[in-house]
């Protein structure tokens, strides 16, 4: 249920990005969701078409959600590597668990497209 939440602040951050680059009837934007914020795209899907009824700012576009994959560097042996299974992360090289994550924490807005 913490997606109605993240999907109030991806349109907020739409919004914003819309005000800063003059676009006034966005038609489509894409976001990146990392795996490691453990929120689910399809959730985020779901709320967004109820939330977009009702915000004008973005009814009529459409949104893209890409999976980002969590990345990781391994302190021991350097590899990098990217992981499938977030909830369990270990250097698929050596199995340190000694890593440092480069990717997939974050939600990025990646795309905006006006008209
Ligand atoms: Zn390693």
């Amino acid at each position: 249920m913490h997606e109605l939440g993240v999907t109030k602040s991806i349109i907020e951050m739409i919004e914003r990005e819309c005000n800063a680059k003059g676009i006034r009837n966005p038609k489509k934007a894409v976001v990146e969701i990392g795996a490691l914020t453990t929120y689910l795209p399809d959730s985020i899907m779901f709320y967004y078409d109820l939330l977009k009824a009702e915000t004008p700012a973005v009814s009529g576009m459409k949104l893209e959600l890409v999976d980002v994959k969590a990345r990781i560097v391994c302190q021991k042996c350097k590899a990098e590597s990217i992981i499938d299974d977030p909830y369990f992360i270990i250097c698929p090289k050596c199995k340190s668990a000694k890593f440092k994550i480069t990717g997939g924490k974050d939600i990025v807005l990646k795309e905006i497209h006006g008209k």
